[in-house]
Formats: C-alpha cells, structure tokens, sequence
C-alpha cells in the first residue's frame, strides 16, 4: 500500500506529513539532521511496507537537544513566563491538536496499526483534554506558609514558606502503544510545572512526535522548550536517561527497561516515575448477568489488539458461571473483523510488529505446550501484516507462564474460582499490579473487593477507564508514581523551604 493508495482516505495534514518520506530531529526548535548519519525505516504493521524514515539520534544528537532544553529553561524566555502565559500556550497547543485529531489519528493509524477512528475518540480526545486539565494546573501551583518553630531559635522573628520549582529538563521516553497520547501524558504536566523536555518516542511509532512538534512550532512555544529525538532505545533512550542534565526521566514501557532506566538514574539521582507492565484481573463475580460481562471482558483484552498495559489478561469467573462467560467470551474473539486501521469495518488491527506478533504467538504455543486448552484463535492471522487472532485460552494453571507474564497481544487466560478470598489471592499473585476490574452490583462485595486488591486502578462494572483527573500507575512492578491527575504535577515540581529572618 503506497501513500498514493490511501492518499483518498487521508486529510491533507496527514498526506502532506507522510509525503515527506524523511523526518529530521527536532532541536531547539529547528528541524535537524542527525550528526550520527544513521536513519531507520518506520513500518506500516498492516502492510510490512515502509512509510517513512527517521532520524536515528545518537549521544552527540542527544547532547545538542539536552542542551537546548537546558539553556531553554535557564536562559531563553520560557523559565521566565508567567503561569498564565504558559497556560495561554498549552490551551492554544490543545486547540491545534484538536483541530488536527483526524490528521493525527490517521498518521497513529498508519504507523502503529490501530483503528484511525479509535485512535481519533481514544487517543487524541483524551491527549487534547489532558493538555487543557494540565494547562489549568499551571496557574494553581502554590506553596505554603508556615508560623515557624525552630527550636533553638523560637525568640527570632521568622518568615518561613516553600516554594515549588520545575524539576528542571525532563526526558520523557514513550512506548509504541499510545504514541502520542502517552507523550502527553508527559508533556502535558511539565509544561504546567514550567520544565522544558526532550522526548524520545518509540522507535517503531515515531511519527506522530513529530507532528506533534510541528504543533508546538505552531503555538509559539519558545526554542527548546520541546525537542524530539528519534532512535531506538539503546541507541537513542540509554544515552538521553543517563545524561547529566537531564533531571527528571518520566518513562513508560516494559518493566524489564523501566529497571535499567531507574538504575542509570539513580547515578545522577535524576528523578525518576515509571508506567510499567501489567496482567491485570478481569473478576467476574456471580451475580452479574454473563453477557454483559462476557462483553466487558472481551473489551477489556481486544481493546487496542491488547496492547494496554491495564489490559485484562486474565479472567477469573465465579465457578457456576464459568463455563458461560467464557464462552461468550470465545464467541466475541471469532467475531471481531481484522482489518487495516483506516478500513471502518475492521474492529481490530495488526501488532504492531514482527517481533510482537512472534512474541504473541510464542506465548500461545507456550501456553498449548504447558496445556492450555485453545477456546478462540490460536495463531496469526492471514500472511501479509502483523495480524493476530484474538485467543482465548483456558485450562491455565496459576504457575503457567502465560498466567504469570505480560503477553502484550489479545490472548486471554480464564480461570475459574470459589469464593472472594480465592479469587482475591489470585488477583494479587502477580509481580504486576496496574489495573483491576470487577464485574457485579453486589455492592457489599465489591466493597469487600476493592480493598483488598493491589492495583493502581480498580474498575468496577467497566475497565481500561482513563480521566485527565485521576491518578494512574501501579503497586508493585508496574511502576513507581502516577500520570495524570494531580499527583502527576507534582513529579515535575521540586520543593524549596525558605526561612527569613526579619
Ligand atoms: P515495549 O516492550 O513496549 O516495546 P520498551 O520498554 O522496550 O517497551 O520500550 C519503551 C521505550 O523505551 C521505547 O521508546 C524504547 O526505545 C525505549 N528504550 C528501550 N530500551 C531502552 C534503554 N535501555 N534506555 C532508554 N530507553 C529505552
């Protein structure tokens, strides 16, 4: 499929952006070429065919753009703004991302693979709603006051308050499977807390980065108050989360890689929050009607090809219900169209790679191997593109390594339990600790629930649901600290106390 096959399906935004077919760095707020030379291929996971190529950033290319968000904060006018003024800018980049959505939501379609139409109501409206519930932030950052009580120097007269200052440049390195809006997610709370940033998105999605620094050209940001380096994550993201003027990293992606990056900040003790991986529970108590939950669960993994890290990947089911939901569930999975992202019939699209469709298919042969009964799928799809069949495995153990590890695809384990205790210890008996969902109107029960499971996020009659306003992160290996919400700001901000002595 060449740009002037889809050219009819496509805004002229997107058709102009894509016709391109080269992307230079962003630095400073000048369109750069890579010092390092290098350039890799970014494909079209339905396709396999190329569509554009990027710049590969290597450490001088890193060092050029952590300097210019250095010298941005230190030097240019940006450090010196008034809350107001950046919150005039957020709100003019929100209306630019809003006006363009269609054109960002089909670039997020091309380069990653999902539904341009979900890309366009997921993605972008929560990206630009964030942007705004973040730009309000910028005006309420605030200290306090204190009536000082120094011990041993109670007779003196003493003006004492805090003081919240940006944490300085932020590096924010995102993963492939919301490229633009988890950028956000970083973006959106540094600029509120008047920091400058260099992203470095994933290296198979890096597209929409680049249009989104386009954007910020376009609302006036300063030079180097946002820069883009493309690349890959040893060459790119390793050099860029252990430079020493980088002072905070905000990361989402794999645990494995949030570990290596928490230990090269801790060198420099750069602060650091991650958004790690997940297996989160899909609880279906046994009250509830067994088609609604059957839906719920299936959205619950399908969304996005069960690229989420607050996916449901396992299914627990009250044992009478069982054998019902999970076959409603099956029903579901041999029912969804695949398709290409920009086609409105197809209801889910390929991974996002060849190395994430082998991934997934290596833990569903995994899963046979060790037993695992195959209710729905079971394979790849088709030969052309990273298609997948949504799968449903049951007869799992709770030591099968697919009950255990992050699958990242739409594979769904489902296991039946007894009672609220078992299934509660169930939930818990991960690494992971993310997201959460429990499906009932037995409101006792589900209070009894709530508490009990170790989960940044508890869904209840729903999952997957995300507010600009409300906290999101893990308990355990999912991560340390939260996006969004106001907890957000607050890993962007450093706090002073001062003392006057009058
Ligand atoms: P996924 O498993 O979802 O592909 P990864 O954790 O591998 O997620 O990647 C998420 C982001 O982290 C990507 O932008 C990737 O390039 C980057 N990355 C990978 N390895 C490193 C590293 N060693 N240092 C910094 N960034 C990295």
């Amino acid at each position: 499929m060449n740009l002037s096959d889809i050219k009819h399906l496509l805004t002229e935004r997107a058709t102009t952006f894509l016709g391109r077919g080269t992307h230079d760095l962003f630095i400073n707020g000048q369109w750069v070429a890579p010092q390092s030379g290098r350039r890799i291929a970014t494909l079209n996971p339905a396709t396999e065919a190329t569509i554009s190529e990027v710049a590969s950033a290597g450490p001088a290319d890193v060092d050029q753009a952590v300097l210019a968000a250095h010298s941005a904060l230190r030097e240019g006018p940006w450090g010196r703004m008034r809350p107001v003024e950046r919150e005039r800018l957020m709100l003019r980049l929100a209306d630019l991302m809003e006006a363009n959505a269609q054109a960002l939501a089909e670039v997020e379609s091309i380069d990653n693979g999902k539904s341009a139409a979900m890309a366009r109501a997921v993605d972008m409206a929560l990206a630009v709603d964030f942007v705004r519930y973040m730009a309000g932030w910028a005006t309420k950052i605030e200290g306090s006051t204190h009536e000082h009580s120094v011990p041993f120097a109670l007779q003196a007269q003493m003006v004492a308050y805090t003081r919240r200052e940006p944490v300085g440049v932020v590096a924010a390195v995102v993963p492939w499977n919301f490229p633009l809006m988890v950028a956000i997610w970083k973006l959106g709370p540094a600029l509120a807390a008047g920091c400058t940033v260099v992203l470095k998105p994933a290296e198979q999605t890096p597209l929409t980065a680049l249009m989104l620094a386009e954007l910020t050209q376009e609302a006036g940001f300063p030079p180097g108050v946002f820069n883009v380096v493309t690349g890959d994550g040893p060459g790119t993201g390793a050099p860029l989360v252990s430079h020493p003027l980088v002072n905070k990293v905000s990361f989402t992606g794999s645990t494995e890689v949030g570990k290596l990056i928490g230990h090269a900040c801790v060198d420099h003790m750069t602060r650091f929050t991650l958004e790690l991986g997940g297996k989160s529970p899909v609880i279906v108590l046994d009250d509830c009607d067994p088609a609604t939950a059957a839906a719920g669960a299936a959205n619950a993994i399908f969304f996005n090809h069960g690229q989420v890290c607050c996916a449901g990947s396992r299914l627990y089911v009250q044992k009478k219900m069982f054998d019902r939901v999970v076959a409603d569930v099956a029903d579901h999975a041999r029912q969804l169209t695949l398709g290409h992202g920009l086609d409105p019939a197809a209801q889910m699209g390929p991974l996002v790679s060849q190395e994430q469709m082998d991934r997934v298919c290596g833990y569903i042969d995994i899963g046979r191997s060790q037993g695992a009964e195959v209710l729905a799928g079971g394979g790849r799809a088709g030969e052309r593109g990273y298609f997948v069949q949504p799968t449903v495995l049951a007869s799992v153990r709770p030591e099968h390594r697919v009950v255990r590890e992050e699958i990242f695809g739409p594979v769904l384990v489902a296991m039946p339990y007894d009672d609220l205790d078992e299934v509660a210890a169930w939930a818990n008996d991960s690494p992971f600790g993310l997201g959460a969902s429990i499906w009932s109107n037995n409101l006792s029960q589900v209070h009894r629930l709530i508490p009990k499971l170790q989960a940044g996020s508890v869904w209840v009659n729903c999952h997957s649901m995300l507010d600009p306003g409300m906290p999101f992160g893990g308990y355990k290996q999912s991560g340390i600290g939260r996006d969004m919400g106001r907890a957000a700001l607050d890993a962007y901000l450093e706090t002073k106390s001062v003392f006057i002595n009058v």
